[in-house]
């Protein structure tokens, strides 16, 4: 069979092979990224029916995200010695997907609550019926609620607040009892409880599925593990496959110790290790084992590298993340015009769904085809916080456009329903120049509230002519920040994001001239992103794929952006602030347990990084939501101690970041520092009169000397 394989030119290596033929019982596979572990479950497949004449149906392969899923199908179908049909008998499929079928098979048939936001509409929902809008974000009910159901633990309700946020929880469930809906760890816990339940269906998959296979092991969650542990355990065929470096879930209840407790459970497990990748060219190789051996708690290993053609990888430290997007989007247009490259080779990966704001906007411009993995249905234009503002502005424009109209009567104090019933009654309102006006002097505020809103009425009216940036500073700093911080100031983090997304509204705005521009703007891109949202899928499609770090896991892609890697993005903000908690809790010698935020987004950047075969691009903005932004720590790092002992050696060929082929043309060249080490690729851009007159400045990245030049962006 291995010589059918390699007519496939799919050579397996020996502890690849080994793994492959090792037949019954447990075997855990432990590897670094793209050392080959997916292609062993997939070529391990093609053995087991081919070599030991198992049914195709009698095996189960199972993984993470749909992509992933659909790949391994994909793969399966190519495998020598196999049908079409065959192939499709196999069972290659998401966790979710597999038990959600087995439910449907047993009669279930509640809907799936499956986007973010239903959810937290119905949380809303619940809170303000219970009073409590303003004390809880529905986003951190909702992952509380999910680490209790997929650890299977039960809510504790000892404290008040325990009390509260239980009876919250109970509502919920309720409610999607009562609207006969689930959402997705409800999939995976009914499930357990029907298995349980039932002896009778459990032994019916314990003898179909006699050959079991979970890939990205390291991410399983209790209920999951579970789940599979029921199903092998007659025939103990139970294979695995992981990565402990590749752990990026543990928010969602994943945890390395299922590693550590495969072996405890199952003595007998075969361990197999791969340590050399077949995916990235030898500097991206290194670059990952360097970045990921700054983490304590890790199974030391290295991995070696079987490519030889190599390319460095490249870093650029852009102004703001709208300038980073414009030179990584000329970039993949400059690579398919000359015929280097075609979109479906570059992937771009980002670290949150709320940081690929200014990219996906690029993306729309230019009319570049992409596939937007992580799109919300709403966007960055509709958010809650950012509406409003945009509203006032409209209305700066036009005191006549009644969308605008609603949007701003809750920042007013009227309420939204009983306002637009009162507009659309009169029929008068509808030839009246300010029908905002009309209605605060005809409701039944207190003078004083009236004049203060006619005031603020008048002010947005004298906004027409400003400058789109100035006009939102002055709506922030006249009254919208002190309105959001009144009706927001229960929970100390809701008011750190409001604050974020207003200075990334300024970001955007402050690339437009007039206001009209920039409101035909938003709401160009808004229908644009209201079209995509339902496209969540074209494969086969040449298209250049935009995702979170969490969705790439698994996959690879020829060229890899990764963007955003500056300090409060990668590593989140929220990890830092956790670091900075824990120092706390350790001071005070508690021993309370906290996930290591940190090291988590260390392996987050491991695996961005290990996604590429060939080419792989970095770039830190220097000013992140109206913030400065360092460089971030995983990409400062490995370059400083690289680079220790060596400074300043060797000038080298000038070269253009992010365009490291000879380049006919310039499209933009802006001024810059670049730095003189024949090692290190970082340039900044010189920005200020101040900066341009310095005579002599270090690398942030390495500490050499750099020189004043020009850089094509
Ligand atoms: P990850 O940790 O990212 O999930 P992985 O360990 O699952 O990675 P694969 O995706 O299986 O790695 O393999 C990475 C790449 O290496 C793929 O393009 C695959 O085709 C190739 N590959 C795997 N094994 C070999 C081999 N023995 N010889 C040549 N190429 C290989
Ligand atoms: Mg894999």
């Amino acid at each position: 069979y291995f010589r059918l394989l390699e007519k496939q030119n799919i050579f397996l290596n020996k502890p690849q092979i080994e793994a492959v033929r090792h037949v019954n019982g447990p075997v855990l596979t432990l590897a670094g990224a793209g050392s080959g572990k997916t292609s062993v479950l997939i070529s391990r497949t093609g053995y087991l029916i081919n070599v030991n004449h198992v049914a195709p149906e009698n095996i189960l392969l199972v993984t993470f995200t749909k992509k992933a899923a659909d790949e391994m199908k994909t793969r399966i179908s190519r495998l020598p010695g196999l049908t079409q049909r065959m192939a499709n008998k196999v069972q290659a499929c998401t966790f979710h997907s597999f038990f959600l079928t087995i439910l449907r098979h047993s009669g279930c048939q509640q809907n799936i609550l499956g986007s973010e936001r239903a959810k937290q509409i119905t949380i809303k929902q619940i809170l303000k019926t219970m009073g409590l809008q303003d004390d809880y974000q529905p986003e951190t009910l909702l992952s509380l609620f999910s680490s209790y159901k997929i650890n299977l633990k039960d809510m504790p309700g000892k404290t008040d607040i325990e009390k509260e946020q239980k009876l919250i929880y109970q509502h919920y469930e309720k409610w999607k009892k009562a609207n006969n809906k689930m959402d997705f760890d409800d999939i995976l816990l009914s499930a357990y409880d029907l298995l349980k339940r039932s002896p009778a269906l459990l032994q019916s998959l314990q003898r179909r599925f006699k050959y079991v296979m979970v890939d990205e092991f390291q991410d399983t969650n209790v209920v999951q593990y579970e789940l599979m542990k029921m199903i092998v355990k007659p025939h103990r065929n139970f294979f695995v496959v992981g990565d402990d470096d590749q752990t990026i879930y543990s928010f969602n209840g994943a945890s390395n110790h299922f590693i550590l407790n495969f072996q405890k459970e199952y003595e007998e497990a075969a361990v197999v290790t791969l340590d050399i990748n077949y995916r990235s060219s030898p500097s991206i190789v290194g670059l990952g084992n360097k970045v990921i051996q700054d983490n304590s708690k890790r199974r030391k290993k290295t991995l070696q590298t079987a490519k030889a053609l190599d390319a460095a990888p490249k870093y650029c430290r852009p102004q703001t993340t709208d300038e980073e997007a414009e030179i990584v989007i000329s970039h993949i247009k400059r690579e398919v015009e000359e015929g280097r490259r075609s979109f479906g080779d570059f992937a771009i990966l980002h670290r949150t769904a709320s940081s690929s704001r200014a990219m996906f906007e690029q993306l729309i411009i230019n009319r570049i085809p992409f596939i937007p993995y992580s799109i919300k249905d709403e966007s960055f234009y509709e958010h809650w916080v950012v509406k409003p503002v945009i509203d006032y502005l409209s209305l700066s424009l036009d005191p006549r456009d009644f969308n605008a109209i609603e949007g701003v009567l809750p920042t007013l104090y009227i309420n939204r329903y009983n306002g637009m019933a009162w507009i659309h009654g009169q029929e008068s309102m509808k030839k009246k120049k300010y029908p905002l006006i009309h209605l605060v002097q005809s409701s039944d505020l207190k003078d004083y509230q009236k004049n203060k809103i006619k005031e603020r009425i008048e002010f947005t009216r004298d906004l027409k002519d400003e400058k789109p940036l100035k006009a939102i500073r002055q709506i922030r700093q006249s009254f919208y920040d002190k309105y959001l911080e009144a009706h927001h100031d229960k929970a100390s983090l809701h008011k750190e994001n409001i604050k974020e997304t207003l200075d990334e509204l300024e970001s955007s705005a402050k690339r437009f001239d007039s206001i009209a521009a920039f409101i035909r703007f938003t709401r160009d891109i808004a229908k644009e992103q209201k079209m995509l949202s339902g496209r969540t899928k074209a494969d086969g499609a040449d298209a250049v794929s935009l995702m979170t770090i969490h969705r790439s896991k698994g996959l690879e892609f020829p060229v890899v952006f990764l963007i955003g890697a500056s300090e409060g993005i990668l590593p989140h903000s929220s990890a830092i602030d956790a670091e900075q908690l824990e120092d706390v809790r350790v001071d005070k010698g508690k021993e309370e347990k906290v996930i290591d935020a940190i090291e988590e987004e260390r392996r987050l950047a491991y695996v961005a990084i290990t996604r590429a075969k060939d080419e792989l691009y970095i770039s830190s903005p220097a000013f992140y939501r109206g913030q400065k932004a360092e460089i971030s720590r995983f990409i400062l790092s490995p370059f400083s101690s690289r680079q220790s002992g060596k400074i300043g050696k060797g000038r080298i060929k000038r070269q253009t970041v992010f365009n490291n082929k000879e380049q006919p043309a310039a499209k933009k060249s802006v001024s810059a520092w670049i730095c003189t080490s024949s090692t290190c690729i970082a340039w900044q851009r010189i920005t200020s009169y101040k900066e341009g007159r310095l005579k002599h400045k270090d690398c942030p990245l390495c500490g050499s000397p750099m020189e004043k030049g020009r850089k094509i962006i």
